[in-house]
């Protein structure tokens, strides 16, 4: 019987790996560590010999994989996954050759929302936006129910939005994206900022003591009463919110998942954000959605990596 699938979630740290049944429950998991050398040359040969030391082939229906990169969905190559040193690698046909399964590929932040939707805060909607605020931003959506790709795999890049023309500058080489703002870097650079301002606050104290300062700290003080803080937590939900807003109306999603080490800061944090969102969008399009916290964490990926050997496979959608 080839009842389970197999999903991989292929980071810039580890590749973690789970044995997935029918129904999405996780009947095995592990991870390794993912070897960046030489533009990731032994990261597949990897994977492998951990699936071959592992799993037996047999009731295994297929492979899915989500990778840190732009992916062309049609083939399973990966254009280029800068974090892991891949660029132009025929991830699909390598590893079928290796595995002689059907294998395929997504976008590592797209595979986390098809898992969020299967067995996550995402109920198995038709129509959701997903957001994972940390060191960054990254989104995924799911319109009509399928992945929105787009015609060149950017679709759902949620922290590019441009909100502030002349802001900061954002890693893709322009200014003022979303995640230059509303995410923990952005949150921190204004804290940093505010320290020179007000060399005597107790952001400045901390950062004095710690010689460093992370966006755990900013909620913390913000939690004890901190202005300075809390005004920074305000304006990047205030700023997150609004994007969601304009996102809501193109969209017109049931849920929308906030996830990541920032939404775990606090409730409070997405509750700031919920009544942004509200305020700026359509009453419409409001009306029909509803914001939750993600509930998978670090599962979401290879959940949502072996839901997408299922939706292949079995041609199912939400
Ligand atoms: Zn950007």
């Amino acid at each position: 019987m080839n009842n389970t699938f197999i999903g991989i979630d292929v980071g810039g740290t580890t590749v973690k790996f789970g044995i997935i049944n029918e129904n999405g429950n996780i009947l095995d998991k592990w991870e390794i560590p993912t070897n960046t050398d030489n533009e990731g040359e032994s990261i597949l040969s990897d994977i492998w010999k951990s699936i071959e030391g592992r799993v037996s082939l047999h009731d295994v229906a297929g492979v899915g994989i989500g990778v840190p990169g732009f992916i062309d969905q049609k083939t399973g190559d990966v254009y280029e996954a800068v974090n892991i040193g891949w660029k132009q690698v025929e991830l699909a046909k390598i590893m079928k050759e290796k595995t002689g399964l059907p294998v395929f590929v997504e976008n590592d932040a797209n595979a986390a929302v098809l898992g969020e939707n299967w067995k996550g805060a995402g109920g198995q909607v038709k129509n959701l936006v997903a957001i994972t605020v940390g060191t960054g931003i990254g989104g995924g959506i799911i319109a009509n129910g399928s992945i929105l790709n787009g015609e060149s795999g950017t679709a759902g890049e949620i922290g590019h939005i441009t909100m502030d023309p002349h802001g900061s500058p954002c890693n893709c080489g322009r200014q003022g994206c979303l995640e230059t703002i509303s995410s923990a870097t952005g949150m921190i650079r204004q804290a940093t900022e505010k320290i020179h301002e007000y060399p005597a606050s107790p952001l400045a104290e901390v950062y004095a003591r710690q010689n460093n300062l992370t966006a755990k700290d900013i909620f913390e003080l913000a939690e004890k009463g901190d202005t300075i803080c809390r005004e920074i937590i305000q304006h990047a939900a205030e700023v997150l919110g609004l994007a969601l807003a304009n996102l809501a109306v193109i969209i017109n999603p049931s849920r929308i998942l906030i996830g990541g080490g920032v939404s775990q800061a606090g409730n409070s944090f997405v509750k700031q954000i919920d009544d942004a969102f509200r305020r700026n969008t359509l009453a419409k399009a409001g009306e029909v959605c509803e914001m939750k916290i993600a509930q998978l964490g670090n599962d979401a990926g290879i959940i949502g990596a072996a839901f997408l050997v299922k939706q292949n496979l079995e041609k199912v959608t939400f």
